[in-house]
């Protein structure tokens, strides 16, 4: 979260945030770092089950290249079918 600039990445507000799965539990993402992102309580909700990732492979440093593997994998399951 800290890398990130502890504020939401769509409207960058620093209050009310929480762990956003950039890849929804119920969709077949995990609970690991490289598929979080901090954003509010609202983009948060509005965000809903989209997977739609907000963060810049500067921010994210070495979990950018896991988190790339983790789509390729996703995507020859065919779990995913289009990445944001
Ligand atoms: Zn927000």
């Amino acid at each position: 979260m800290a890398a990130h600039g502890d504020m939401c990445l769509l409207c960058g507000k620093s209050d009310g945030l929480v762990p956003d799965h950039v890849i929804p539990l119920s969709r077949g993402g995990r609970h690991e770092l490289y598929n979080i992102q901090p954003l509010c309580h609202l983009c948060n909700f509005r965000k809903a089950m989209r997977i739609i990732d907000y963060r810049t492979p500067a921010a994210m440093g070495d979990k950018y290249c896991q988190m790339r593997a983790y789509y390729a994998e996703l995507a020859n399951k065919q779990q995913i079918l289009y990445i944001a």
